[in-house]
């Protein structure tokens, strides 16, 4: 049987602060910089999300889209939408919020509602030329 893959995109604003205890003040401004903004500051994040698999032999479909639709506005974007990562998000109150950090993260959110066989990818775009990928792997 082919094995198709069938993807999602989605948006959200956050905000976000990275910084990391482990190294100085002065550093994390030299890494990080306008992320490391004492108060954080905003992103306009997009979201992708990509299924593989077999498409069902009645319905030619791998997933009904619109459920895809309300598990990620469920598990993912009504968490994250207007908030402040650091602070709203229970799952980066320790872990910094770098766009690769957000793809893993999102991707644990994502195997409780959609079957780890079904579920390929989380790709977080946090600009547009700049973005994360993870597989689970
Ligand atoms: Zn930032």
């Amino acid at each position: 049987m082919p094995l198709v893959y069938l993807m999602r995109r989605e948006s959200f604003c956050a905000s976000h602060r990275l910084h990391t205890d482990l190294l100085s003040d002065d550093e994390n401004r030299r890494l990080f910089g306008k992320c490391n903004s004492p108060n954080g500051h905003g992103h306009n994040y997009v979201l992708e999300v990509s299924l593989r698999g077999e498409p069902d032999l009645k319905t030619g479909l791998l997933m009904n889209l619109t459920e895809l639709k309300h598990i990620l506005q469920e598990v993912i974007l009504s968490r994250v939408d207007h908030r402040h990562l650091n602070l709203d998000v229970a799952e980066f109150s320790k872990t910094n919020p770098t766009t690769e950090n957000l793809a893993i993260v999102f991707w644990r959110m994502l195997e409780e509602k959609i079957s780890k066989k079904l579920l390929y990818e989380v790709r977080v775009f946090e600009t547009e030329k700049n973005s994360a990928y993870y597989r689970g792997e």
